[in-house]
């Protein structure tokens, strides 16, 4: 499966347990065909002490999902969807909205 999915899109889980959630794409991971998304499935991770964090303690970050279990959700429909790509007569690659045709554009 190839994944289309940048860094700055919007997904919806569609599986495990933050189905229905969005969130923001922090950082993809093609090989291990994984995405890291603001939000969505956080662990509790037991930190040492710290220069920063005097106290350490139980601190909650992100953990990597598996893409196929995250879908584009797109901004203009407000639905999970599909997204496409062409290339322009001037060799620039878009992606866009199955659905709506709407753009995507990361920022
Ligand atoms: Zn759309």
């Amino acid at each position: 499966m190839k994944c289309k999915l940048n860094k700055g899109d919007f997904v919806q889980v569609i599986k495990g347990k933050d189905k229905g959630k969005t969130g923001r794409v922090i950082q993809v991971l093609p090989e291990e065909s994984k995405i890291l998304v603001e939000g969505i499935n956080f662990v509790k991770r037991h930190s040492k002490p710290k220069a920063i964090d005097k106290q350490g303690g139980i601190v909650h970050m992100e953990k990597p999902l598996s893409i196929s279990n995250v879908m584009f959700f797109c901004g203009k429909c407000r639905k999970p969807s599909r997204i496409n790509s062409k290339v322009l007569n001037d060799g620039l690659k878009i992606r866009y909205c199955q659905k709506c045709n709407e753009n995507i554009e990361v920022k």
